[in-house]
This record gives structure tokens, sequence and C-alpha cells, in this order.
């Protein structure tokens, strides 16, 4: 993305931009004019980014697959800790970068006065922030309780004594403290701003079908997202996720849904949820709320799995679920639902 500036920018930060002949690009040169600084910049933080994400995918999955293997051992784990706590480190420079630039994870002092960041980088002219400095960062615009930042400080201590010193690992319990860090990593860091994107996607895009199917089975990965959708602030509602089935589906203030155990964005305006006509749950019908035939949507429930007409109740203008062949259907008039005749 190429921008031009006259004496600010929209996308780089204030800081590095502290000196006026600051370019990312490698063929532009400032411009002075009668009103000031002039400053024609070539955004790299896109491909910084795009290349964060890749190498934290790739420590990620190749963590997994070490940690989660039948038969892994106590060695196995420590490799596997040393990956994964690399991955969450790559995974909170890329929310930084993709949140306020790339310059944002050079620490103080070391931005370069000129030429290609990105070539910098892979020189390694200089120096990025540290875990702590990026988790500080990442503090100024996502909220992290006390309860996250201990359960994200656990694998770095972890790593640090391997690394530094000595130790040995159980594998269960590394399994178990991995499983409830990543719901926290990919939340926060990885999908970060996704969440409040209109763009269908899950967590398949950071894991490999294998590790994702391993990791939003396991047990203490399922307890931690319940934990983690019920304690987020942002959560308006909380209901049933159509991909994963897990009461983890949480509406957020800009009308996006967000998983906190598949991963899964969505438009709140393209997904509705309606009453069940056959097992009376409240919010289980799921439809598609662009597409509809004479005010008529097509739905499934998530719990007993019967299909339904989902439409407005002529009683009450709530939303409510019809059979297709049954003469019944069931709404929200009132506090409880009711089943009624057609
Ligand atoms: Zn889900
Ligand atoms: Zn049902
Ligand atoms: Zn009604």
């Amino acid at each position: 993305m190429q921008l031009t500036i006259e004496g600010r920018n929209d996308s780089v930060s204030a800081g590095a931009l502290s000196s006026p002949t600051f370019i990312f690009g490698e063929h532009k040169k400032p411009l002075l004019t009668g009103v000031g600084v002039r400053m024609t910049i070539i955004d790299r933080s896109e491909e910084a980014a795009r290349l964060l994400l890749a190498n934290a995918i790739d420590f990620l999955n190749g963590g997994i697959v070490l940690l989660f293997s039948k038969g892994g051992t106590g060695r196995d784990a420590k490799l596997a800790v040393i990956s994964i706590q690399t991955a969450v480190e790559l995974f909170a420079k890329y929310r930084i970068v993709r949140e306020l630039g790339f310059a944002e994870i050079i620490r103080k002092g070391a931005v370069p006065q000129g030429g290609d960041l990105l070539k910098s980088a892979a020189l390694g002219h200089f120096s990025t922030l540290g875990y702590d400095g990026c988790l500080e960062r990442i503090g100024e615009f996502e909220w992290i309780g006390e309860w996250q930042r201990e359960l994200i400080g656990k694998l770095q201590k972890s790593r640090n004594t391997l690394v530094h010193f000595a130790g040995d690992l159980d594998v269960e319990e590394t399994q178990n403290t991995v499983a409830a860090l990543l719901v926290q990593v990919l939340a926060l860091f990885a999908a970060g701003q996704s969440r409040d994107e209109p763009i269908m996607q899950t967590y398949r895009h950071f894991l490999e079908a294998d590790n994702f199917e391993t990791l939003t089975n396991h047990s203490e990965f399922l307890v931690e997202a319940f934990d983690a959708a019920s304690a987020d602030l942002d959560a308006e509602e909380i209901l049933t996720c159509w991909e994963c089935r897990q009461v983890t589906l949480t509406r957020r203030p800009l009308d996006a849904y967000f998983c906190w155990t598949c991963g899964l964005t969505a438009q709140v305006d393209a997904v509705g949820f309606a009453p069940c006509w056959q097992c009376l749950q409240p919010k289980m019908v799921v439809y598609d709320r662009l597409n509809e035939t004479n005010g008529t949507h097509f739905g499934r429930c998530l719990s007993c799995g019967s299909t339904a007409y989902v439409g407005l109740c002529a009683f009450c203008c709530n939303i409510r679920s019809e059979s297709a062949s049954e003469l019944v259907s069931a709404c929200s008039c009132g506090s409880e639902i009711s089943r009624n005749e057609v």
C-alpha cells in the first residue's frame, strides 16, 4: 500500500515517524513542501504481518503434533513447549503489526531512519520487542485480565526454565496447560480484530485439520473456552455455535459473532436464531437470514436436528419456527416458549 502524507501518517505510528526522513520503501525520497514535510511511504506492515503469521502457524502446528501425538514422551513435550511458546510470541507480534503497524514491534530507539524495514528485519539489523513488551502493547487496545495473564505467562515460564536451565515435563499436564493457553492466544493474538470483521472463518485458518480436531475436542480446551465466553466483557449474548455445537458463540458489539471454541466469525446479519418447535429450546434453530421465500427462512435445530420454517409470529412479531410437516410452531411470546397450533 502506498500512502502519500503531509506532516502526519494514519497507518504508521507517530513514534515511528519521529524523523521526517523515515520511509518504509526503498525507492522513495522525502519531498519538502512549503507547508511542511511531505513524505511518501510504502507501508510494508501487511507483508510483515503475513510473514509473522506464516511463521507462527509453522511453530504452532509443529508443536501441537509433537505434544498431542499418541505415545509422546517428555522429550517431545519439551520441544513442543519451545515451539508453541515461539508461536505465541509471533502471534502477539502479528496482532501488534496488524493493529498498529510494523514499526511498533521494533524496540524503542532501534527504528531505522530509512530503508526497507522488512529487509533490515530479515538481516537482523534491529531487535524487536520481547514478550512482556508485546503484552504491554496489546494491553493498550485489548483487555487482558489477571487470569488471562497468568495463563499466558505459564508457558513462558516453563519455556524459560527449559531453555536457560533444566526441567522435566509431565506430558498430560503440559497438554492441559497448552490447551488452556491456546484458547486465549488464538482469540486475542491470532484472530484479534478479525472477531469483528464480516469474514466467515474459523481456527482452521491457523490450524492444520488434524490439529484443529485435536484441540477443539480436548477437554481442557473446551472448559477454558466455555469459561472465556462466559467472562467475555464484549459478549452481549452467548449462543450455541453452529460449527462446533459448543455454547461459546458470543455476539459482539459490532454485530459480529465469535466462537471461543472453534474461532468462527460471522456477521449477525447473515445468521439468525429462533426457538425450536420440536424440542422447545430457545435460540436453537439456526437459519440463513439472507435467504428467504415469502418472508420464510429455512432452518435446522442445533440440538434435536429438526428442520424448520422460520418467520415472524403473527401474535407478537418475534421470530418463531414452525414444522414443515406438522401443524406446530414455537415462539418466544412472553418469557417462556409456547407451543402453538399453527
Ligand atoms: Zn464454534
Ligand atoms: Zn430442537
Ligand atoms: Zn409470538
